[in-house]
């Protein structure tokens, strides 16, 4: 009698889920719970690794050298400490793996940068993860669950558009599909979330928090039955319970929903996770790994109703005014002409509005991008800057609780979509 083959899933474990001893041992709990099941389990760095390897980035690149290696070293530390702690038999093998990792960090640290910036974020930011992969694949395997580890840089195929690269889709497939019985064989296979590689090698990194991405990825390729995301809240909120008392959890979205809920800010999903889960119609689930009892919440394709109002709420806000220089239209052509450059620089403009003579945009407050874009721009408008605003979106929503979230702010500006959503620019 043949036994059916269960289908794969991906399970993607944030930073706070192995932020400590305890914790990492809590994710060989959780995995081993699914036994039997093929999993292809999608890690991000430890704690707040990403931001520390940030500063080190920046440091390196401003020519503190000294300064660089130091962080670098307190990046180090609590990463082998864990390694102390956690292993006992595969502690050596362990070692050496992320020796070879750290080595040729140094080295580079020790050169000096005579490329973009962004090139050598990447490069250095991207151990995070390779750092924490490994570890927690030792300790997998040396609690007698068997796990392969992946370098996702000889998977993930990306352009060399450092920061945020662009997942060269067809190639990965084809590193995908060359991996796909091993993985479907295979009871854990263990990679790198946020990480990619250019064709030339090169490490490159896709926005931060980009690890949701990187599983939706696999769980395209690889025709995942679902997708987990492991994160330490008991579901997604329909509003960041650390600014509002009363947010309720929602036990079922769908993807739209979700998406933009992302796209204005909130820090539930990344927001390029959804696509590749839509397209094959994969249901995601976040869950908590504190208590993985908890039912948690069903992300999926159909329509939900009842939902209560969602809420999110984004601060650092830059409104950029464009003012046409000579009292031309701002028509389709200056308009076009902005989103190039928008495109040109990456720059996602959560809000625009478009009059006869002006046109407004609310976007994140990237200092060097809004200047690029205010010098480029002024060839053909007056440019106007105010900074530290913040949006506020709300689906679903009801005008008496929109007044309480905006009561003692000026509204700069606002726009709603029916019933269905308003977005209002606030003024503190
Ligand atoms: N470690 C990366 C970050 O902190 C990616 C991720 O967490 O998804 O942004
Ligand atoms: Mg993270």
């Amino acid at each position: 009698m043949s036994t059916e083959q269960k289908k794969l899933k991906v399970f993607k474990f944030g930073g706070a889920s192995i932020n400590t001893v305890e914790r990492i041992k809590n994710v060989g709990h959780i995995i081993s719970h699914w036994k039997g099941t093929p999993l292809m389990v999608i890690i991000s760095a430890m704690g707040k690794t990403t931001n520390e390897l940030e500063k080190v980035a920046e440091a390196f690149f401003a020519g503190r050298q000294q300064e660089a290696l130091q962080l670098f070293e307190g990046v180090k530390k609590p990463h082998i400490e864990t390694v102390k702690e956690l292993l006992q038999t595969d502690f050596e093998k362990c070692m050496a793996h992320l020796s070879d990792i750290i080595t040729e960090a140094e080295w580079m640290l020790h050169d000096k940068p005579v490329r973009d910036y962004d090139y050598y974020y990447d490069q250095i930011v991207c151990l995070g993860e390779m750092l924490s992969t490994i570890i927690v694949g030792a300790y997998l395997n040396e609690s007698g669950i068997e796990t392969q580890w992946l370098d996702v840089r000889d998977i993930i195929r990306t352009d060399d558009n450092f920061r945020d690269a662009n997942v060269d889709w067809s190639n990965t497939k084809q590193a995908v599909a060359n991996l796909q019985f091993t993985i479907c064989n295979s009871s854990v296979t263990l990679t790198q979330g946020f990480v990619g590689a250019t064709d030339e090698n090169e490490s490159t990194t896709l926005g931060r928090e980009g690890s949701d991405y990187t599983a939706a990825i696999f769980a395209n390729m690889l025709d995942a039955e679902s997708m987990t995301i492991w994160k330490d809240v008991e579901s997604v909120m329909n509003a960041d319970p650390k600014l509002f008392a009363d947010a309720v959890p929602i036990a079922e979205l769908n993807y739209e929903e979700v998406i933009e809920m992302a796209y204005y800010g909130a820090q539930v999903i990344h927001p390029k996770t959804i696509k590749p889960l839509y397209q094959k119609s994969i249901p995601l689930y976040v869950k908590c790994f504190l208590d993985p009892k908890l039912p948690g919440t069903e992300i999926h394709n159909n329509v939900v109703k009842n939902l209560p109002p969602i809420i999110v709420r984004k601060e650092n806000q830059v409104l950029i005014h464009f003012h046409s220089k000579d009292y031309s239209f701002v028509g389709e052509r200056s308009v076009g002409q902005l989103y190039h450059l928008f495109e040109g620089l990456s720059l996602r403009p959560s809000l625009t509005q478009n009059g006869a003579i002006t046109f407004l945009c609310c976007v994140d407050d990237l200092e060097d991008k809004i200047q690029k874009l205010a010098f480029s721009a002024s060839a053909f408008f007056e440019i106007q800057i105010e900074k530290g605003l913040t949006l506020l979106t709300v689906r679903h929503y009801k005008e008496a609780l929109v007044e309480t979230l905006i009561a003692g702010n000026e509204i700069v500006l606002k726009q709603q979509e029916g019933k269905k959503t308003v977005q209002i620019l606030l003024r503190n």
